[in-house]
């Protein structure tokens, strides 16, 4: 199977039906870029900013940021990198970042965290901003912001970004030669207002890890919770389905980037769902080819309506079935 799926490397997947599906890698650290070539996959549909905040015993200073966003944006050539600003607190916390009061949290999960933190402690996010901004000079630039739960925290955040752009034109510094933004949708109540994101937003990715711990009230570091909830349930796939349709027609590309798009009955119901850009685990690439390629995407997606128009309590059974039938 290794070796099937070492050959899945220049393999571009292409359903049955001939749709072109964009299978990305999820990514961390400057050596994890090396995935890349690995895979065959067509970019870092998510670039976790926070883990060289995370290895790093102080804040990493703004030059090291720039390097390593520099040397990953070198490394991927022309595929696409989509970086995002830090995702720290919570269960990711910083000696060096701690609340002013020093104090735990209860709730750390939806507590002070990622855009949360970003916000208000600007310094951080403005020279991220300008890390950012230095790294992609003439070439394009990908930003998305994690856990977004307003339109206005979208606002806030890409005015940090207007802003260092305009000091480094000021400056007469080479910029980006384009800059697309986006959010992470994570937190449901961003799915009441994407209306007022379109028009701002050029991509929208779904967390399918902190999204289904927010629409079950499930802390997803609890392991007494962690079999509990099924990707494959009717709340997450309807919520996907509903969040597709109302992007559907607009520029907004949408992917998503949570663990849930790695497993081969999930991408499976997400293709079925109108879902056609996957970033996932790198081990994932080979066998998440493998089955686009076996997959008529009509067949897929007349199947999820039906079964979602009168679904069992989950469709795992359903799902498993239909793929072995056509010996997928
Ligand atoms: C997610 O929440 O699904 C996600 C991809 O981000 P992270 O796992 O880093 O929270
Ligand atoms: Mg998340």
């Amino acid at each position: 199977r290794q070796a099937i799926y070492a050959g899945m490397r220049d393999v571009q997947p292409m359903t049955r039906d001939g749709t072109r599906v964009k299978v990305m890698i999820n990514a961390g650290l400057r050596d994890d870029v090396a995935n890349l070539n690995l895979t065959g996959a067509d970019g870092i549909g998510l670039f976790r900013t926070e883990f060289q905040f995370l290895v790093s015993a102080t804040l990493p200073q703004r030059e090291k940021q720039t390097r390593l966003y520099r040397d990953v944006m070198d490394a991927a050539g022309d595929r696409p990198v989509i970086f995002r600003t830090v995702d720290i607190g919570g269960d990711k916390t910083l000696p060096y970042l701690r609340h002013d009061d020093g104090e735990g949290e209860e709730n750390p999960a939806m507590g002070w965290r990622a855009l949360r933190v970003a916000l208000e402690r600007d310094a951080l996010l403005k020279a991220q901003a300008r890390a950012l901004l230095e790294a992609a000079a003439g070439r394009p630039l990908n930003v998305m912001f994690p856990m977004v739960a307003e339109p206005w925290e979208f606002d806030a955040a890409k005015a940090v970004f207007d802003q260092q752009l305009a000091y480094l034109r000021r400056q007469k510094k080479a910029l980006p030669e384009a800059i697309r933004y986006g959010v992470m949708l994570e937190v449901p109540s961003l799915a009441e207002q994407l209306d007022l994101l379109v028009p701002k937003i050029a991509f929208l990715s779904i967390g399918t890890n902190d999204l289904t711990q927010f629409l079950f009230a499930a802390d997803r570091s609890n392991p007494k919770l962690a079999e509990r909830y099924d990707w494959l349930s009717p709340a997450i796939l309807r919520f996907v389905r509903r969040v597709v349709r109302t992007l559907e027609g607009t520029s907004v590309d949408i992917s998503v980037c949570g663990e849930m798009g790695g497993r081969r009955l999930e991408a499976l119901a997400l293709l079925g769902l109108g879902v056609r850009r996957l970033s996932i685990t790198p081990a994932a690439v080979g066998p998440i080819k493998e089955l686009v390629g076996k997959v008529d995407l009509s067949e897929i997606s007349a199947a999820m309506d039906d079964w979602l128009a009168a679904p069992p309590a989950n469709l795992r059974g359903a799902i498993t079935a239909w793929a072995a039938d056509r010996d997928i």
